[in-house]
């Protein structure tokens, strides 16, 4: 079945969620309850043999505890509470390289539901402005609520069009980061799949979907003091990726892309190897992809 192709098999990743509590206190939660503390896993096959109530902290990413495929937290008093966010690995990555500093402003572009959002305002501390826009009134109200069980304060939600945010406003004069991650086809969702249904995507679906992609790229890349953009998506498909990476970087000579994570094992297909990719069989994630723009001599600090 699907389940057993995918979903089904990958670890369960736990996010914590560092304005409501602490790794530590969480983990001592979760060993009072019978969980088991392996410690920090030391590679991917660790990750790949959890079983039971064993649980690690992740390879690459601080906050995040990792779960056998099985464990169900979903009615757990610390999700419930908004201690924990359940949330793939892979969905952690885009958060966790913007790294924007505590008092920064931020632009968060296509917002809903909000997992990426209350990550950005984790890593701020919830200190400075997170400006987070979404098309969907119905998935920016869900956000709402996500946002204020997981105590994030420094957002200001607009129900409106990315592309139709002005970047010269007086408001945004002073956004340096921005997080993308617009709509996609979704074809690496593993457990949205079901082999014996896959169909290849419409090629006209996929181009719609790559020429919005690029439009929105674009325009954030317009914003007059931006320095970093992260783009993701949960797409396997170039078209959405590196073909949208590659088409951007030819309209704003300004940026590059910053290498990243150079000990991540899945790489942009060439000649984007700056870039990430993630999939269930090579890090035991969704498929994902992830690129950072960084504006040329910017003053900004080092990237991850
Ligand atoms: N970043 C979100 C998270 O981590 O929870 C997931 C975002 S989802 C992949 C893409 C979102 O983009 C959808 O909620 C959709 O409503 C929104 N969207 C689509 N077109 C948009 C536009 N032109 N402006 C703003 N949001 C848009």
């Amino acid at each position: 079945s699907a389940q057993q192709a995918g979903g089904s098999k990958l670890p369960r990743y736990v996010r914590v969620n560092t304005l409501k509590t602490n790794l530590e206190d969480v983990i001592d939660y979760l060993k009072r309850e019978g969980f088991s503390y392996q410690g920090q896993a030391s590679g991917f096959e660790d990750l790949r043999r959890l079983s039971g109530k064993a649980f690690f902290c992740d390879l690459h990413l601080p906050d995040l505890l990792v779960f056998s495929a099985k464990t169900e937290l979903h009615n757990h008093y610390l999700y419930k509470a908004g201690h924990i966010i359940l949330q793939d690995k892979a969905s952690c990555l885009p958060a966790f390289l913007l790294n924007p500093p505590a008092g920064s402003h931020v632009l968060d572009a296509c917002a809903a539901p909000g997992n990426k959002t209350s990550h950005l305002a984790a890593i701020m501390n919830n200190k400075g402005k997170l400006f987070a826009f979404d098309l969907d009134a119905k998935r920016l109200s869900t956000m709402s609520t996500l946002l204020l069980r997981a105590g994030v304060t420094c957002q200001q939600l607009a129900n409106q069009d990315f592309l139709k945010v002005d970047a010269h406003s007086s408001e945004y004069q002073t956004v340096k980061y921005i997080l993308l991650d617009p709509s996609c086809s979704g074809s690496g969702m593993v457990c949205l799949r079901d082999p014996s249904q896959e169909q290849p995507e419409e090629s006209s679906r996929l181009q719609s979907l790559a020429a919005f992609q690029l439009h929105c790229l674009n325009h954030a890349l317009q914003f007059p003091q931006v320095e970093r953009v992260v783009y993701s998506t949960c797409s396997t498909h170039a078209e959405e990726n590196e073909q949208v990476v590659a088409g951007s970087l030819q309209q704003n000579p300004d940026f590059r892309l910053t290498n990243l994570l150079p000990n991540w094992p899945e790489r942009g297909l060439p000649p984007h190897t700056q870039c990430l990719r993630a999939s269930p069989d090579k890090t035991l994630t969704h498929g994902f992809f992830v690129a950072m723009f960084e504006r040329h001599s910017t003053g900004a600090k080092e990237a991850r």
